[in-house]
């Protein structure tokens, strides 16, 4: 085992909503100390290829990744896949399904936020994505230049975030069905950042318990910087329920210093770390 490696098994491009490119995104993993990383954009990996040519040139280690957008519950829940095999058929055409979901997703929260008095959303939001699949934090940064709301947290909290117009998360598919996606690809089905649902610990527990059945295979122990007490809490749910240990910054923006790459702690020893 090479557990004492430092990893980040979840980080962004600008695929998705992150900034840097793939490969500007593999040299700042480099030059933070990342041993081993893996790149998983929403919905995608159009970025994947360049980026492991990228991690090979640098001489560090790559993983295979996406996030997963899924529903559980009435909840968006985010899944990562680790060691997918990008080529595989059938991950490619859920990619292209998952895909069109996005785009249909988009429009409806254009039509939202045009009843709010917000124009040309979809067409901002799009052009600030620049070819990447179109995220909520586009259609924020969209607002924001427009003068609509003041920072990109006022996007979420009045428009984008829980409950609100734009928040839209009945097209995606079921957590089971995201599960089966990844494993159809080969790889480890991982629930993302637990600690981030807002979930009662009951709930939590329900969670985990259906993802489990599902077949899923690690969670997150480690989720950015994150309270020690947090990281033993989801550390004992992982071996309760037999589910391996990732971890991961979620970067995406490197002005955002608590999503450092890398810059976490290490996951507690008694942890089944996912292989690499
Ligand atoms: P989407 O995949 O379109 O649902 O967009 C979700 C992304 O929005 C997440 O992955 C985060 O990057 C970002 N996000 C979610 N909530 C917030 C928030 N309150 N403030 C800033 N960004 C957020
Ligand atoms: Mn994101
Ligand atoms: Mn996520
Ligand atoms: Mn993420």
């Amino acid at each position: 085992m090479n557990e004492h490696k430092v990893i980040d098994f979840h980080t962004h491009s600008s695929e998705s909503d992150g900034i840097l490119n793939p490969i500007a995104l593999v040299s700042r993993a480099k030059a933070c100390g990342v041993e081993v990383l893996a790149l998983t954009d929403h919905d995608t990996v159009a970025g994947v290829a360049v980026a492991r040519e990228q991690a090979h040139k640098e001489g560090i280690g790559f993983v295979t990744g996406i996030e997963f957008s899924s529903v559980w519950e009435g909840v968006n829940i985010h899944v990562i896949g680790l060691h997918i095999d990008i080529e595989h058929p059938a991950l490619k055409n859920n990619i292209e399904i998952q895909g069109k979901a996005r785009q249909e997703r988009a429009q409806l929260i254009d039509q939202r936020l045009e009843k709010l008095g917000i124009k040309g959303a979809l067409a901002g939001a799009t052009s600030i994505a620049g070819g990447g699949i179109v995220a909520r934090p586009h259609f924020a940064e969209f607002m924001l230049q427009q003068g609509h709301v003041t920072s990109i947290e006022s996007a979420f909290k009045k428009y984008l975030g829980d409950g609100k117009a734009g928040d839209v998360k009945h097209l995606w598919p079921e957590l089971t069905t995201i599960v089966k996606w990844i494993h159809e690809a080969r790889g480890l089905a991982v629930l993302a950042h637990p600690n981030r649902y807002k979930m009662t610990n009951a709930k939590l527990r329900r969670l985990i318990t259906a993802f489990k059945a599902s077949g899923g295979d690690a969670m997150e122990v480690i989720s950015g910087q994150q309270e020690q007490k947090v990281t033993s809490y989801l550390a004992d749910l992982a071996n309760f329920y037999e589910l391996q240990a990732s971890a991961g910054s979620d970067f995406h923006d490197p002005n955002s210093p608590w999503q450092s790459l890398g810059g976490f702690g290490k996951l507690p020893a008694h942890c089944r770390v996912v292989s690499y």
